[in-house]
């Protein structure tokens, strides 16, 4: 199997941790040279089971000018040209203008989305189930996976969801 994957989310939510993490774990090369015009090669995770393309999405954000609108084009088309989309969160009920610019981005497209809530090592289980319930309200996820890319875990069955939508 293969196939291609994006991960969004704001920043310090933990994206760059979780890739390095990812590749950490598993042969993986990482690129920054254009592949197209309209997207850029993070990583390839390679395993037994196949091939995740990570690819870089710009910001998803509202157009401030030409090159925001520029930007915000490149992101649309990025996550309706993906096998899936990994939207990574912090483990907070706070969800701001932010997240539901995102939500709203999402709701366009047909691509399924895994809600990746991380620093689950930072929370009980209570609050992670009330995490869940704010997300929920926000978007339709195919999946909810915590993890923590910090010290790893739950991050084997992340790839096993990821590889459901390859
Ligand atoms: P990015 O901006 O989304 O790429 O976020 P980074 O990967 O740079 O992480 C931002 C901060 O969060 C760093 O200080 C990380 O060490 C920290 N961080 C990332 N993942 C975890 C996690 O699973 N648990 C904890 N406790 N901290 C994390
Ligand atoms: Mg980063």
């Amino acid at each position: 199997k293969s196939g291609f994957a994006t991960l969004i989310g704001r920043p310090n939510v933990g994206k760059s941790t979780l890739m390095n993490k990812l590749i950490g774990q598993k042969i993986a090369i990482t690129s920054n040279k254009p592949q197209t015009t309209r997207n850029r090669i993070q990583t390839v995770y390679t395993c037994d089971e196949g091939q995740i393309v990570f690819l870089d999405t710009p910001g998803i954000h509202k157009a401030k000018n030409k090159l925001g609108e520029y930007m915000v084009n490149v992101a649309e088309r990025t996550l309706k040209e993906v096998d899936v989309v990994l939207w990574l969160v912090e483990p907070t009920t706070f969800v701001g203008a932010g997240e539901r610019h995102i939500a709203e981005q999402l709701a366009k497209v047909k691509t399924p989305v895994i809600l990746v809530i991380n620093k689950t090592d930072t929370v009980k289980k209570e609050e992670l189930l009330a995490v869940i319930d704010t997300y929920r309200k926000l978007h339709d996820f195919h999946e909810i996976v915590p993890v923590s890319a910090l010290n790893g875990d739950n991050t084997e069955t992340l790839i096993e969801q990821i590889f459901k939508y390859l």
